[in-house]
């Protein structure tokens, strides 16, 4: 949360480059750690020795995560108990953890986003030239993921012997809510440009939907300019000229991707942190994994980590702990202390191991970087956002149903035939599509068909039931079809809420 106006909260005199500070608040706040697997225990020391030394005020209660609960059996790496400390203090700041190979083992990092609710995905990536080497010496941008949505439901059929099926699920009150939370951020930390990416020339109803949202809650924010961009495109201009960028808000996919294109193009991903911010509890982390190769050696670089406890402390009131110990971190990176992943000969000065390296930042705690942008950070930028009661609900209405088999050597005249034997009233078949494309009718002959058919009834003029549904159910198991599944067709309001086959 750097680039902004001076902070209310920080109460910051400065003499030469050096800052004297308030006070630390009195009370301390309680938060949940795990000192993770591989290189987190190393670098969990680090960041809480420089950040209790800058002043925060914290109360730990430390928890288990990871390999060796993995071991002991619990798919998904976290001890039943350990819920309980998280509820309690809302706040966790976390360190990487091993994900065993093999099947069954649930990623830790989903399970706890998805049951604690935590929406917003924040990453600042910034880079540090000439201290970092970097293509991108101008880039400072916040790249905002909504976090619980798209095909991160992880709800996935193998349908046929041929296809399988990943599910896509964007919500209308999940896209108002992070795209909300990026404007707000963008207000609170006095950024200029919110940027939307999505596919929505091809995802027209689900990136369509974020996209919508996006346009419609811009609206509320006059003084942000908003954009967006095809996310194709939008990458290769991101990895290209990061600088034309601000905030980027983003579905939870792509921006699992970009995040890392992201902080990669800052110089190395080894400094990005990340906070998963939600209603009731939020997480903080660094985006790197546990490299387990550099375990124990005290050669790891805690900087990731580090800027995840300070979108911590942001969040939970102690801005002033924040900004002097990022500060301090920023004139160390400046004077050249570097460890191994972003030392560079005729560049970096000294190279250090994590402990060395923790001992250099709090040797200059109360120092501001000569050169580089010092960080400011914004009072108030915990923005927890409920959601918003919607208002009255469109109208829904069926109007037909995709019927989905699976057949071998099948061929879409052949199907259409039986299908038109159905005699179901008020049912009439209207299109069939072989994996999105339609095949009848007016095929094309050079279309591949896979075992995966898509065969649409609609009604024709009197209401579509679901009576009407179980009627062709019962008609294609007479008929020998292997129905996969149904999805039902509706209208909002009149307007369309599926998509049409490619072609048709
Ligand atoms: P990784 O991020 O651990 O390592 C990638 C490369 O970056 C390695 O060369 C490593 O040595 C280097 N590196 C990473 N962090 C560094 C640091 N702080 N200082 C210096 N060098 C650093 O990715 P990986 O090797 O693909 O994954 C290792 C394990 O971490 C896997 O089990 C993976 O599942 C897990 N992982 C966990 C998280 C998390 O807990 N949030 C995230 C990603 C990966």
């Amino acid at each position: 949360m750097p680039k902004t106006g001076r902070s209310k909260l920080a109460k910051h005199s400065h003499k030469g480059d050096r800052t004297t500070v308030t006070p630390p608040p009195t009370t301390k706040t309680p938060i949940t750690v795990a000192y993770g697997d591989g290189i987190g225990p190393e670098i969990m020391d680090a960041t809480l020795r420089i950040i209790t030394e800058a002043g925060a005020q914290l109360d730990l209660e430390r928890i288990e995560i990871g390999e060796s609960v993995y071991n002991r059996g619990l798919s998904n790496g976290i001890e039943p108990a350990s819920w309980d400390s998280l509820r309690r203090t809302k706040v966790f700041l976390k360190a990487p953890i091993t994900t065993p190979q093999g099947g069954g083992f649930k990623s830790l990092n989903v399970t706890v986003r998805k049951t604690l609710g935590m929406y917003a995905n924040v990453r600042p990536c910034a880079s540090l030239h000439p201290y970092v080497a970097t293509k991108h010496p101008n880039m400072d941008i916040v790249i905002v993921r909504e976090n619980e949505e798209d095909v991160y439901g992880g709800i996935e059929h193998r349908q046929t012997n041929q296809v399988a099926q990943c599910l896509k699920l964007i919500s209308r009150p999940g896209s108002k809510r992070i795209i909300r939370y990026a404007f707000e951020y963008a207000r609170v930390n006095k950024r200029k440009k919110v940027t939307c990416f999505t596919k929505d020339n091809i995802m027209k109803i689900t990136d369509g939907l974020f996209h919508r949202t996006f346009e419609e809650i811009a609206l509320e924010y006059p003084e942000i300019a908003h954009e967006h961009w095809i996310v194709d495109i939008g990458a290769a201009k991101l990895a290209d000229t990061p600088e034309a960028f601000d905030v980027i808000v983003m579905p939870n996919l792509y921006g699992d991707v970009l995040s890392d294109v992201a902080a990669q193009i800052t110089g190395s991903v080894g400094l990005a942190g990340s906070a998963n911010i939600g209603d009731h509890c939020s997480m903080f982390e660094a985006i790197h994994g546990s490299a387990p190769r550099r375990a124990g050696q005290n050669l790891a670089n805690p900087s990731g980590l580090l800027h995840g406890a300070l979108l911590m402390l942001v969040h939970i009131g102690q801005g002033d702990a924040a900004e002097r110990a990022h500060n301090a971190w920023l004139k160390t990176i400046e004077d050249g202390v570097h460890t191994y992943d972003i030392f560079k000969a005729g560049v970096s000065r000294e190279k250090v191991g994590t402990r060395e390296f923790a001992d250099a930042v709090i040797a200059r705690l109360g120092q501001r970087p000569q050169s580089l942008k010092p960080a400011e950070y914004a009072a108030n930028a915990h923005l927890n956002l409920a959601i918003r009661p919607a208002g009255k609900p469109p109208m829904k209405v069926r109007v037909g149903v995709d019927i989905f088999i699976d057949r071998r050597d099948g061929n879409p005249d052949q199907i259409a035939a039986l299908m038109q034997q159905f005699g179901v009233r008020g049912a009439k078949l209207t299109v069939i599509s072989n994996r999105g494309t339609k095949v009848w009718p007016n095929g094309n002959p050079d279309t591949y068909w896979s075992d995966h058919w898509s065969c649409r009834f609609e009604g024709d003029g009197e209401l579509f039931t679901s009576a009407h549904v179980v009627r062709l159910l019962e008609a294609a198991e007479r008929a020998g079809f292997d129905v996969i599944k149904t999805e039902g067709l509706y209208t909002f309001n009149g307007e369309r809420g599926y998509s049409l086959a490619q072609g048709e």
